[in-house]
């Protein structure tokens, strides 16, 4: 049987991942499944416990690292973890799906060593740093505190763009979700 595909989007939080992944979900044809991660943080807006995220406590994550249960997790911002479960792959390439991620830098690195050739990770990034600082208070989800982490480690992130199989600027979104689509149907 032909292994499903791993698809790997990463970005500065704010440049339009879930925008862009959920867009692709709009394409039957693309056979598409999205990894909900689990996740220490809080819901945002109107998010929902299965669909956006697993979201669970500190404690609870802690236990299911230590269990082996994640393919990757990374302590994105102190105190506040997220992880790919090992079920979750399983349960969307069981289903015959190609998988996509969203995930951040340093998981998609991770993704690619674990997975090679059969992942392809892309970068997406933000027309400028103001635009990206628009994005997220326009967003209107996140207290300012939390902006200021979030735009505080933009920098860093964006340092890795290189690493990726492939780099896309999300200026226009229609176009950004046409890019991706190209490289998930050509790979
Ligand atoms: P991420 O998942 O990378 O954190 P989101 O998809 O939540 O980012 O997008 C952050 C905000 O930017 C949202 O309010 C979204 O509607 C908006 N956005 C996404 N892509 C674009 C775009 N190309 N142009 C303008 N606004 C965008
Ligand atoms: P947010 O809180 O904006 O939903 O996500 C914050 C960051 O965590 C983003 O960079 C997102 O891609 C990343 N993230 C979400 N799920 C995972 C995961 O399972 N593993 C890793 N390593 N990062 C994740």
């Amino acid at each position: 049987m032909n292994k499903g595909k791993i698809i790997v989007l990463s970005a500065p939080s704010g440049t339009g991942k879930s925008s862009i992944i959920k867009k692709l979900l709009e394409y039957p044809e693309l056979n598409l499944g999205f990894s909900v991660s689990a996740t220490s943080r809080a819901p945002r807006g109107a998010e929902q416990h299965g669909v956006e995220y697993y979201f669970i406590s500190q404690e609870e994550f802690k236990e299911k690292a230590e269990a082996g249960d994640f393919v990757e997790w990374e302590e994105v911002y102190p105190g506040t973890c997220y992880g790919t479960l090992k079920s979750e792959v399983q349960r969307v390439t069981d289903a015959g799906q190609n998988l996509i991620m969203d995930i951040d830098v340093k998981g998609g690195i991770n993704v690619k060593k674990c997975y090679g050739d059969q992942a392809i990770t892309i970068f997406i990034l933000p027309p400028s740093k103001e635009e990206l600082e628009r994005r997220l208070r326009g967003r209107g989800t996140d207290a300012d505190d939390v902006i200021r982490k979030r735009l505080d480690k933009a920098d860093y992130e964006l340092s890795f763009a290189s690493q990726f199989d492939v780099n896309i600027v999300n200026d226009d979104l229609d176009k950004a979700v046409s890019e991706v689509m190209q490289i998930i149907v050509g790979k």
